[in-house]
């Protein structure tokens, strides 16, 4: 069901961008979605269809996926957590609980587990577009 609470969100969330830009249709809404963010895309997006909102009757869900990135806090080096050589089950542990990262990895640059989730958290709604109202 936590899928259809994120829909349901990104629906009411994009709803008021089109209010507040004054859309009277909205045609297409894009959404970002962290890798670490544990959502079955295929139950969001069928989620996205089924919950109709006035404006977003025609709307077009764009859904891509946001690269996570880890920062050290040491270094400060940056790396990619696609970068990072880990078995299945480590991967899908940190995806679940992205705190659990520090368990399983390093900083590939000066070996601290000190490091913190710069991107790839959460979802989010990148722009709303539609036809403008006239008058
Ligand atoms: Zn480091």
């Amino acid at each position: 069901m936590h899928e259809w609470a994120l829909a349901e969100a990104v629906i009411k969330t994009a709803s008021q961008i089109a209010e507040k830009e004054g859309l009277d249709n909205v045609s297409e809404v894009n959404i970002r979605l962290g890798e670490l963010q544990q959502v079955d895309i295929e139950i969001f997006k069928f989620a996205l269809s089924q919950l109709k909102a006035p404006k977003l009757e025609k709307a077009q869900f764009n859904i891509r996926r946001d690269e996570a990135k880890l920062r050290c806090r040491v270094c400060s080096y940056e790396w990619t957590f696609s970068s990072v050589e880990l078995d299945e089950e480590a991967r899908e542990a940190v995806h679940f609980v992205p705190e659990i990262a520090h368990a399983f990895m390093k900083c590939p640059q000066c070996g601290s587990p000190d490091f913190e989730v710069v991107s790839g958290r959460g979802v989010w709604i990148e722009s709303v577009k539609g036809v403008k109202r006239h008058g």
